[in-house]
């Protein structure tokens, strides 16, 4: 079977492990990445939930991912003044599925770059545009020709844009600011804590190791821009460790956060996958992991035969109803988050683990 010539269009999460996937195959593949090679992968860190550092694993990553990162064992709701509203193993959430791990963002691309030969990744190259008959505009003026482009190039695809049109990303009414900070000497902070406070605001911090703990803080916001002033002033009422880490927020990314999911993903010659395809609110922390899935997924179906055309429409079929109850679930959390503060307190005092197991349930099969 001739296998396709690939054009992969971002060397994010999806595009590193796609590469990774189908070189693995034997797929020819370039990827093309508007990105400086030594630029910093946005973010601070990232939660991988079990079926991320599960994929990870089948991709073949997941031994030197396990070895930088840290273990989460146990996830605790607290209120803003650090009362316990629910507390749970992550294994009674994940069952046999596998362990959680907590990595800087910095870490997880350095390994999968790592994993993908090296001059298949071209950096500072930016894809402009592609035209139906798949002829791919380069920023800088080139002309490519591919058999097969795949949109990895994150919630502003260019890919999405030229090829499949559809609605552009939604303001979910959230902004956030992520930061990494030096835990050493800061007690009371625990693998996973989400401290929910009022008026949706809510601050996570995940424990990194190597002294290092992943800072994430929202607000509810009518509008995509940072207020004026600082906005660690947003967090001001927050007790336990947050006043300390807060010190060492003064640098922390901003974004508004948007979602984005576009009904059809594949079309004959081209596909999306990752943020690309569907973009959501981090609340479920399964951007990464429903990612390195359709890298893995996309991978297994243009295996199988030599219709590629038929693959791609396989590969939408078998994540389309996993993505929709991801999509579904942050809705219901995001909703959630705007509940009255006594009434929200109640509900996870009383149910918040049998919440928690039921949002990620479907999630232990197989992709
Ligand atoms: C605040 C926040 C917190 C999150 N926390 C978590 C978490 O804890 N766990 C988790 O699993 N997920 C999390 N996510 C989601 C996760 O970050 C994304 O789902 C994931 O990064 C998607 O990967 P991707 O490769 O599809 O897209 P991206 O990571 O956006 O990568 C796209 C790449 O394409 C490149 N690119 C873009 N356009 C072009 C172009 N025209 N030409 C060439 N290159 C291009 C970009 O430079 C980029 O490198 C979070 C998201 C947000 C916003």
């Amino acid at each position: 079977m001739n296998k396709p010539r690939t054009l992969i269009v971002g060397a994010g999460i999806s595009g590193l492990a796609l590469a990774k996937a189908l070189l693995d195959r034997g797929f020819p593949v370039d990827v093309v990445e508007r990105r400086a090679e030594d630029g910093q992968a946005l973010g601070a860190g990232l939660y991988l939930p079990a079926n991320a550092v599960r994929t990870l694993q089948s991709i073949g990553v997941g031994d030197e991912v396990a070895r930088r990162a840290h273990p989460v064992a146990r996830q605790q709701l607290h209120d803003q003044r650090g009362r316990p509203l629910a507390e749970f193993e992550v294994g009674r959430i994940w069952a046999a599925v596998g362990r959680c791990l907590a990595i800087t963002r910095g870490d997880l691309h350095e390994v999968l770059r790592t994993a993908v030969d090296g001059t298949a990744v071209r950096y500072d190259i930016e894809v402009s545009s592609v035209a139906d008959d798949n002829t791919v505009a380069f920023a800088d003026g080139a002309i490519g020709a591919y058999d097969l482009v795949v949109g990895a190039d994150g919630i502003n695809s260019a890919v999405r844009r030229s090829l499949f049109g559809g609605p552009e990303p939604r303001f979910l009414g959230q902004l956030c600011w992520r930061f990494l900070a030096d835990d050493s000497a800061i007690p009371g902070l625990t693998d996973w804590t989400a401290r929910l406070g009022s008026k949706g605001r809510t601050f996570l911090t995940v424990q990194l190791g190597a002294g290092r703990v992943y800072c994430y803080a929202d607000i509810n916001s009518s509008v995509t821009t940072a207020p004026a002033s600082d906005w660690r002033a947003l967090f001001a009422d927050f007790g336990g460790p947050v006043p300390r880490l807060l010190e060492q927020g003064a640098d922390a990314h901003f974004a508004a956060l948007h979602e984005s999911e576009n009904t059809v993903w594949a079309r004959p010659g081209a596909v999306l996958v990752g943020d690309a395809a569907h973009a959501f609110s981090p609340s479920m922390a399964q951007g990464g992991a429903m990612a390195l899935e359709d890298a893995l997924v996309l991978a297994d179906t243009l295996e199988t035969g030599p219709d590629v055309t038929a693959a791609l429409t396989a590969f939408q079929a078998r994540r389309a109803e996993r993505v929709a109850w991801v999509v579904a679930q942050n809705h219901r959390r995001d909703k959630a988050r705007n509940l009255p503060t006594p009434l929200r307190n109640f509900t996870l005092r009383r149910a918040g683990e049998r919440l928690f197991k039921a949002n990620h349930a479907p999630l232990h099969a197989l992709p």
